[in-house]
């Protein structure tokens, strides 16, 4: 059995090119005003965008989360956890390589349920980073955290689906060629987890409406692609069913393990990145009584901050692995909801610290740090609250232990020296007869 924290040289070779490559083409290009990398309108963008992808094509790194059936190296979750952590320092990154949300976890419902029609016209161009896409299913009057409080309906007329509800909080939406709109179709199904649908819905559909633009604090404008979308009598074949009817709920899940843990790595890279700051800025900072690094509150944040990282690493990794061993996210479900409870803590953590010891330059916009611990509260808001994945942690951890069968727990020091007395009677006697 491999136990083993080292990386093969052919893969460190890998890596070392994606760190030059994410540092050198992808984040200057971040850093100019204006500019969506899913914005197909702007063609010079997207030559740019295309003539970067090719290189990562070239490298065989492109969609490196699919298995090599779908167009991806079929490397598996260690060493994708590897190439995140670089490639999430830059928010543009995984756009060119083929790995954004919420394209990536579409492509896996679509791969893993989607018809031979449905696989020709979106699958294959999104995995082409052809066309982009939206995942529909949070609602604007009910409990995101709840799917089963859903209010969006899609009733079959006529050989058409005809949708009707609000969704918001729509990622990508202003972009995407086509929506996968959760929507209740089953009303009297007993179990209220198999009442939704999935629907392909494409852009420009007569009746869907975009309401209006959401912005998320710490986001700049241009980068805000978050929508309010409304769905009014929209008729979509029936043919646009996504998987089994009622089956909504299900493939769901399949689709948020994976964006979960690919999350989480790259939240390693974010946290990174802020700890490169803080430590910076600790040697770099002088106060009367010398560089900040020399003082003991400043030591005491970079021990901590040092030590969260490589804890959450560590899970993250070792979450990884597991779903290498298993092939399948719901066996690791409790391991995910961990990682998916320590990464806005890891994150909040390190870039509070570091801007804090940045001071009022911390908490400007000319720094990175104030949006980074921003991303950190939206992260445990986003994918299943913190407080969701806490009971679901606990539950699956509590479902291993049995009640005890008496009075006292089954640690009860008299209780369980009375049994030891029993079981080494002769030698007490013998032990206490030398006395
Ligand atoms: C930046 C961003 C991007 C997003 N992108 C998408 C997208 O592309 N597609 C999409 O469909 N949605 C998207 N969302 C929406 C997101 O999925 C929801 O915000 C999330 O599911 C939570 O739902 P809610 O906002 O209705 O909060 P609520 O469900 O109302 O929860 C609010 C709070 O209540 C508490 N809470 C909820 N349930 C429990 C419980 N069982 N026990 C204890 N406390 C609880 C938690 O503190 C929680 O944070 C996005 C949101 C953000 C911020």
């Amino acid at each position: 059995m491999g136990w083993d924290f080292e990386t093969e040289p052919e893969f460190q070779a890998k890596l070392d090119w994606i760190d030059d490559f994410v540092r050198s083409e992808i984040e200057p290009l971040e850093l100019l005003p204006g500019l969506h990398p899913s914005d197909s309108s702007n063609t010079r963008l997207r030559s740019v965008i295309r003539r970067l992808q090719d290189q990562v094509k070239a490298q065989g790194l492109w969609a490196c989360h699919l298995g090599p059936e779908l167009g991806g190296q079929g490397y598996g979750q260690v060493k994708l956890a590897l190439m995140n952590e670089i490639i999430g320092r830059s928010q543009w990154a995984p756009y060119v390589f083929g790995s954004q949300a919420p394209d990536s976890g579409n492509a896996e419902i679509l791969a893993h349920y989607g018809t031979a029609e449905q696989k020709a016209t979106y699958l294959r161009p999104l995995l082409d980073g052809d066309i982009s896409s939206c995942y529909s299913m949070t609602e604007p009057q009910v409990s995101g955290s709840d799917p089963t409080l859903q209010r969006t309906t899609a009733v079959l007329d006529g050989g058409e689906w005809v949708v009707n509800g609000e969704k918001w909080f729509q990622t990508n939406a202003q972009y995407a060629d086509f929506f996968i709109v959760m929507a209740v179709t089953e009303p009297e199904a007993d179990n209220p987890y198999q009442r939704m649908s999935l629907l392909i819905v494409p852009a420009g559909t007569p009746g869907l409406e975009f309401v209006r633009h959401l912005e998320v604090a710490g986001e700049s404008s241009a980068r805000t692609s978050h929508s309010y979308l409304r769905f009014t009598d929209v008729r979509v074949p029936a043919s646009s069913l996504l998987g089994e009817r009622g089956g909504a709920f299900a493939i769901a899940q399949t689709r948020l393990g994976g964006g979960r843990i690919h999350h989480a790595m790259r939240a390693i890279g974010r946290a990174r990145q802020a700890f490169d700051m803080l430590c910076e800025r600790a040697v770099s900072r002088q106060v009367r009584q010398g560089p900040l690094a020399a003082m003991q509150f400043t030591q005491q944040k970079v021990a901590d901050s040092w030590i969260e990282i490589e804890q959450f690493r560590l899970l993250v990794l070792r979450t990884a692995w597991l779903i290498d061993r298993h092939r399948d996210y719901r066996k690791v479900r409790k391991d995910i909801s961990a990682v998916k409870v320590a990464m806005p803590a890891v994150l909040r953590n390190v870039a509070q610290r570091a801007m804090h010891i940045h001071g009022a330059l911390g908490v400007s916009d000319e720094l990175p740090l104030a949006a980074m611990a921003h991303v950190a509260e939206v992260m445990g808001i986003v994918d299943g609250p913190t407080e969701v994945h806490k009971i679901v942690l606990a539950r699956e951890i509590l479902a291993g232990y049995e009640p005890v069968a008496g009075p006292w727990p089954s640690a009860h020091v008299p209780t369980r020296r009375e049994a030891a007395r029993l079981k080494y009677a002769e030698l007490l006697e013998h032990t206490i007869a030398a006395f």
